[in-house]
């Protein structure tokens, strides 16, 4: 058939002319054609000989649906010339479908939890729409039957391959044994059966794509109605990190329209399973009939990659799931074990009652004050003795506490994984912890008889544990303890009996227990998830109420008296207070914003356990909260803060070191406490230097928030709400070589010539100049790179007329641009003043302005110079301890090899997608631009933004800004490494993937 004869058909049958162009099918030839109205159709022909009946069914199942309200859009058959819905040419079936506009769920990068749902949705929509519809061919024998899975036993020869023979083995068998024997409970009705990755059509906005269609019915057929979705899920599942979580949203999505049934989702893990062994199958029997055709063989490594992952996932964890979603209790037995557990007295696990144990809570959560700093918890000596301190400060000798609590400990690469949009951790506790000296004896609290007992020390860090089977009513639980001394090793073996009451064993030393300061963790079950020996006593914390309904409450068992719930503020209460109580001017990052509650080194920590790499947070310029810096801070402040008009040693030794990094001209520091306040100071040095008020600065420059430095800053008075430059200021173009007013290299001389051009407009005006004052590398303006000569021209300019040469080096200094220690020895200058803030105190606010003796002379012409909390003791120690870390360190040496490394990876990057403009900066002071392609360099920011925001939800924080904001800045912590880049380059190189990045 040519695509000619094709549309000759169309044209003969049903009146219809136009461009035709030919889809891909597995059966059918289809053809799309638009008509010359624009009207998008489907013709399909079938293979020559087709069944009648299917096209009956087909057709009948169409019409039926076309008539549901419920029903938007579908391919519904149209009618031919003759008024019927299906032709007969020569011996092939021809149909005229409309055609579904969208792209295909197989093309679609950005995969949403809305879209997830949106597709459950469209397949419940569907099923509902079908229930008590039937056709007799719809009961025929079909090898993408669900309910004819023993079909692909006589197939088990085509996987030779050891892997695969396994993963069909076993799930073949757990079909039989789990599955099947379920199935006459199930709903039955006629279902669409096929909707794959190839048969879902996707519309709406890039940013919110919603399924609007399923098309293709050639596969219906009656069977249970779970397999709908069950079909659903298979494709939906693919290529996701982690595919249950996927898959929740859709089931989530489906109940929302059409109600799932208890039983239905317990086969339904099975029931995926044995759609993905039928597409194996059938996969491996094209492939042998028809080695050339690549469409019959589409999905089959998918396939296999799904069933590998679906093995690691415990059936009866994802039936607990999909409950969870359809809001049932999880665990079937979970309310009926709590019930039982109010009429009984259980044996006190340290043999008396809490009530006559002095105790107390312990907070371990991310946002523990009394945990503090990472430090304490990252070996386990500090760890011990920060717990020996909490339960010291309360006075007792037992602390407990942990269940379902989130916490920082876990959140290190040992617990972490990718997950569908970045990585994620096991940070929440499923025990209870109870904290107290080793060797301490503790009680079984209810009989029962040993499940396991297995010493843990050669794979994990928490020695023996033993799990005990417990009988209550009419179901079983399970008591673990770990963390425990090895005598139980010993003592007990599976299937020994043990008593309420009897003693068990004591609580580990800590060499056992690896990284844990003494401690026994008790945790309840009430399904051991087909784990053997151990269970897991973390989780993530996006599977809280699954977890819960498994493990209950184990205070339970316990009955302590006060163990408070401490929960997490929530986000939308603090965003609507700080509305309320903080300036309006106040502006928050990203669209959801972040509640952070810890730092360590380059990471942020959020309550929720996550762990987001930040690449913006140039202030901790040696990591968030250093415990260098952190314990240089505490030790002055438990000591001494006062102000600098006392004699103290601290400030000299400051000073000090922070001047044998400058040239020796610049040999004198003031001490203040911003950036603002230190470019305030330095513009009142220059004016009282020269005499003169006039100052040239560069376009969107930023210098500070005060009324001086805020006239000196065209970001501010050129953007919203500001009002324009002001009288004593002249604002020269802002060098940028890529988008600017002059471009390429050798454009530094026509830029500085724009200073001489101010000098000479204040002289015009009867005056002249202060000074100049400008970013080494200009950051509110774009990571903008100063072309190479610019300051020297313009410094001998300004210079020339009298004027003084500021240099801020507020975002800059302190090695941060690798090559050099501050920034305008980039551009091989020596400035009479330089300002210096963020890094300077990795937090702390500090800041300095250093100067030439001349200078520093003039400005004491008698006024006294003073700032009350400049220079404080606590402040220089801080300042002190930040240079020693720059330097044991080597933070500026990574600073220049990190940042060569992510320089490379940027720009391969910009060969990937040519959205990036340009990539620059030096060091650790990168940023990349993104435009349209094209001569006009059309900003791109929607999609900076756009970028900023998906890379926060994947945990790595970036963001945006340049005049036009489509300039995406990357400022690290200095301690940035390697392994940080190649995380932020791969989900770079995921977002700019997305629909939305496409231009
Ligand atoms: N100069 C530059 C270059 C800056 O980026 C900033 C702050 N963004 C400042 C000065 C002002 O510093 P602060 O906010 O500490 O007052």
């Amino acid at each position: 058939m040519t695509i000619d004869n094709a549309l000759q058909i169309a044209h003969s049958y049903f009146g219809i002319t136009g461009q035709i162009k030919q889809l891909p099918g597995e059966v059918d030839l289809n053809y799309l054609i638009k008509t010359p109205s624009s009207e998008l159709l489907t013709l399909k022909i079938s293979a020559p000989n087709p069944s009648l009946e299917l096209f009956d069914l087909q057709t009948k199942v169409l019409l039926h649906l076309q008539q549901q309200e419920s029903i938007e859009a579908l391919p519904f058959p149209l009618q031919a010339k003759d008024g019927s819905h299906i032709i007969w040419h020569e011996n092939r079936a021809v149909r005229l479908l409309n055609w579904i506009p969208g792209r295909l769920w197989a093309h679609q990068k950005l995969k949403t939890p809305a879209l997830y749902q949106s597709l459950g949705a469209a397949c419940a929509k569907i099923d509902q729409a079908l229930q008590g519809f039937d056709h007799p061919h719809a009961h025929r024998a079909f090898k993408w039957d669900n309910q004819q899975i023993n079909r692909v036993e006589q197939h088990r020869q085509l996987f030779q391959d050891p892997e695969q023979a396994h993963l069909f083995d076993h799930f073949f068998k757990l079909i039989q044994q789990k599955a099947i024997p379920k199935w006459p409970q199930l709903r039955k009705s006629i279902i669409h059966n096929d909707a794959n990755d190839y048969n879902i059509i996707i519309a709406g906005s890039p940013e919110e794509p919603q399924v609007v269609s399923i098309i293709d019915f050639g596969d219906v057929i009656h069977t249970h109605t779970i397999n709908e979705l069950a079909i659903a899920l298979a494709y939906a599942m693919m290529n996701q990190p982690r595919p249950l979580r996927a898959a929740l949203e859709v089931v989530k999505g489906y109940h929302d329209v059409f109600p799932l049934e208890a039983i239905e989702l317990e086969v339904l893990y099975h029931q995926v399973a044995a759609r993905l062994l039928i597409s194996v199958t059938n996969a491996a029997i094209n492939k042998k009939a028809h080695p050339d055709n690549a469409y019959l063989q589409i999905s089959e490594s998918d396939a296999w990659n799904l069933l590998k992952k679906w093995e690691t996932i415990n059936p009866a964890f994802a039936y607990y799931s999909f409950r969870s979603v359809c809001g049932m209790e999880p665990h079937p037995n979970a309310n009926a074990f709590r019930a039982w557990c109010q009429k009984q007295n259980f044996a006190p696990i340290l043999g008396k009652p809490f009530t006559e144990v002095p105790y107390t809570h312990l907070d371990l959560r991310v946002g523990s004050t009394d945990l503090g700093n990472n430090k304490h918890f990252e070996s386990i000596m500090p760890f011990e003795r920060r717990i020996n301190k909490m339960l010291e400060n309360a006075n007792v000798e037992v602390g407990v506490g942990g269940y379902l609590e989130i916490r920082p400990v876990y959140t290190t690469d040992a617990y972490t994984v990718m997950g569908n949009e970045g990585p994620i951790w096991r940070s929440m506790h499923l025990g209870l912890d109870i904290w107290m000296k080793s060797g301490i004896p503790f009680f079984i609290p209810f009989d029962g008889v040993v499940e396991a007992v297995q010493n843990n020390a050669a794979e994990r860090d928490y020695g023996p544990t033993l799990i005990v089977r417990h009988q209550a009513e009419d179901f079983e639980f399970f008591t673990l303890y770990g963390h425990i001394g090895e005598e139980v090793l010993e003592e007990f073996k599976e299937g020994d009996t043990v008593k309420a009451g009897q003693q068990i064993a004591t609580n580990g030393i800590p060499p056992i227990n690896g990284n844990w300061p003494p401690h026994l963790h008790f945790q309840l079950m009430l399904d051991l998830l087909g784990i053997k020996g151990d269970f897991p006593g973390v989780a993530f914390p996006d599977e809280r109420s699954v977890w819960q309904s498994i493990c209950p409450d184990p205070n339970l068992l316990i009955g302590i008296p006060k163990l408070e719930e401490r929960s997490e503020p929530d986000q939308n209460d603090i965003l609507r207070k700080r509305k309320q109580k903080l300036g309006k001017g106040l502006s928050v990052s990203y669209q959801q914003p972040l509640h952070v509650v810890r730092g360590f080194k380059q990471y942020l920590y959020t309550t929720d356990g996550r762990r987001y790499l930040d690449t913006v947070n140039n202030v901790a310029h040696v990591g968030h909260e250093h415990p260098k810096v952190v314990e240089a801070a505490q030790k002055q402040i438990g000591l001494l803060n006062t102000n600098s008009r006392y004699l103290h040693t601290e400030i000299l030794a400051y000073a000090e070191k922070l001047l044998q990094h400058f040239p020796p001209e610049l040999s004198v520091v003031h001490f203040v406490n911003s950036g603002s306040e230190a470019n305030e100071l330095a513009l009142r040095m220059a004016q009282t230097y020269t005499g003169h008020r006039d100052m040239i600065a560069i376009e969107i420059g930023y210098h500070g928030n005060t009324v001086g430095t805020v006239d000196v800053s065209s970001y501010k008075f050129d953007g919203k709400g500001g009002k324009g430059t002001p009288p004593h200021t002249q604002i020269v173009p802002l060098p940028d070589t890529f988008r600017g007013r002059y471009r390429g290299e050798d454009t530094s001389a026509k830029y500085a010539a724009h200073v001489q051009k101010a000098i000479d407009e204040i002289h015009r005006q009867g005056r002249a100049p202060a000074g100049f004052i400008a970013e080494s590398v200009l950051s509110c303006g774009g990571q903008i790179v100063l072309p190479e000569g610019y300051l020297q021209q313009a410094y001998a300019a300004v210079r020339a007329a009298g004027g003084l040469c500021i240099a801020d080096e507020v975002q800059v200094g302190f090695g941060r641009v690798g090559s050099h220690f501050w920034g305008f020895e980039l551009q091989g200058v020596v400035p009479d003043i330089v300002t210096l803030g963020k890094p300077i105190g990795n937090g702390h606010p500090m800041a300095a302005v250093v100067c030439t003796r001349d200078v520093a002379d003039a400005f004491a012409n008698g006024m006294e110079y003073f700032s009350t909390f400049g220079g404080n003791p606590v402040s220089c120690a801080i300042g002190q301890a930040v240079l020693d870390v720059i330097a044991e360190e080597g933070l500026q040496q990574q600073a220049e090899e990190v940042g060569a490394y992510l320089r490379q990876n940027l720009l391969e990057l910009q060969q990937q997608f040519p959205l990036i403009g340009e990539v620059r900066g030096p060091g650790l002071f990168q940023g990349f631009e993104l435009v349209y392609p094209g001569d006009n360099l059309q900003p791109a920011a929607a999609q900076a933004a756009y970028l900023a925001n998906r890379m926060r939800l994947h945990g790595v924080l970036m963001s945006t800004d340049g005049p036009d904001y489509n300039v995406l800045k990357i400022k690290p912590p200095m301690c940035f490494n390697h392994k940080n880049v190649d995380m932020m380059v791969t989900l770079l190189e995921k977002v700019f993937q997305e629909e939305s990045m496409r231009v």
